[in-house]
């Protein structure tokens, strides 16, 4: 076991655990709008919307340049490439938009879900190649974090040996890149709620996925205390038909599956909403930080769909509902805000925050 390669100095560790505290303050999360080019056709074609590089920009300005006081519930945005070297109507860039109001930017570095060979529909993560370059450009140019997406399908099937291994890998090989280059990695080993599992099920095998994880981050020697988590929370599958659970039973399930898995050294967890309604998601991280017992990580939230639902349908892609497009977005985030800390008592709900944000099969 004689390793003595190239670790961190103590002024990257201490750079890189201030970042990670930094992003999971108390009742602070994140606001996850790195959504692919691809991604962004599901979002604008509903509303009308040709997916152009213009409106994907105008759509980003609306959430960036919301109320200074969002910052007071957003702690950091991940933004996609294209969205990191964008600019407002007035030319400022929006990684300064963000700086200045205190909301740390981050951005997506994998480049996609692709297909692992062999395996029954399972996938990897591609992105490595030239990782290391593009996290020394995108710290230079203001990013402080950064996002890799993996996912796991649950089937009688899977997660395969070999997909839990792969994934495992291919995240630690990210994050180890990360962490050279100063960015703190959000390890994301997502497990897809498509299926008919049980509650039970999804915990077991979301156990399973994190001890993979933390294996292969122990294995690449990448600093617990400079790095977050970013799980699904524990839930039955989509298409489950048996009793229903609450939301206790969701946040029981899923704060049991990280005391077994997730060392104490990580600052925090901050779950993906995962095709949950806004309202949900909210409930049942709520739920979560109400759970009594061992909890030595922060658990908040780094919600897309969740987070942005409601306030792309009140914008509706037309310039004179941008303010109420902009409310909508801080209700829901200050709704977060109070369920990351156990706080939240229901009243930001309505028929739009209430609905299904699945799709199956999910890419980001
Ligand atoms: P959702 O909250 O929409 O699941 O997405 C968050 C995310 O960043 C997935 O990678």
């Amino acid at each position: 076991m004689a390793s003595y390669g190239h670790y961190l100095t103590k002024e990257q560790e201490n750079e890189l655990r201030a970042i990670a505290n930094a992003i999971v303050t108390p009742g602070k999360g994140i606001l996850a709008a790195d959504e692919s080019t691809g991604s962004m056709e599901k979002r604008l074609t509903p509303l009308g919307l040709e997916n152009t590089e213009e409106n994907r920009r105008v759509y980003r300005q609306l959430l960036f340049t919301s109320d200074d006081s969002l910052a007071q519930s957003i702690s950091g945005v991940i933004m996609f490439h294209e969205t990191f070297y964008q600019k407002t109507d007035d030319g400022t860039p929006f990684v300064q938009v963000l700086q200045k109001k205190g909301i740390i930017p981050g951005i997506k570095v994998d480049k996609g879900v692709i297909p692992l060979a062999g395996t029954l529909g399972e996938g990897t993560t591609q992105g490595l190649d030239d990782l290391n370059a593009r996290c020394a450009q995108y710290k230079k140019d203001g990013a402080q974090f950064a996002k890799w997406r993996c996912v796991h399908k649950i089937s009688a099937t899977t997660p395969s040996h070999t997909a839990l291994q792969e994934v495992a890998q291919v995240l630690a090989r990210y994050a180890s890149i990360c962490q050279q280059n100063g960015l703190v990695p959000i390890v994301e080993p997502e497990t897809l709620p498509d299926g008919e599992h049980d509650l039970a099920r999804c915990q077991k095998i979301t156990e399973t996925v994190l001890a993979y994880t933390y294996k292969a981050l122990n294995d690449h020697h990448v600093f617990l205390e400079g790095t977050l988590l970013k799980p699904n929370m524990v839930t039955p599958g989509q298409s489950y038909t048996g009793p229903k659970y609450t939301n206790a039973d969701i946040g029981l399930a899923t704060v049991t599956a990280l005391q077994r898995t997730v060392p104490a050294a990580v600052p925090g967890v901050v779950f993906l909403s995962g095709g949950q309604s806004e309202e949900d998601a909210t409930l049942n991280l709520n739920a979560i930080n109400q759970v009594q017992g061992k909890k030595p990580w922060a658990l908040t939230f780094s919600y897309g769909r969740a987070l942005q639902a409601s306030a792309l349908a009140a914008w509706g892609g037309k310039p004179e509902n941008i303010g109420a497009a902009q409310a909508v977005l801080m209700k829901r985030a200050m709704a977060n805000s109070l369920a990351s800390v156990g706080k939240y008592t229901g009243g930001a709900s309505d028929a739009a925050a209430a609905e299904s944000l699945f799709v199956a099969n999910h890419a980001y």
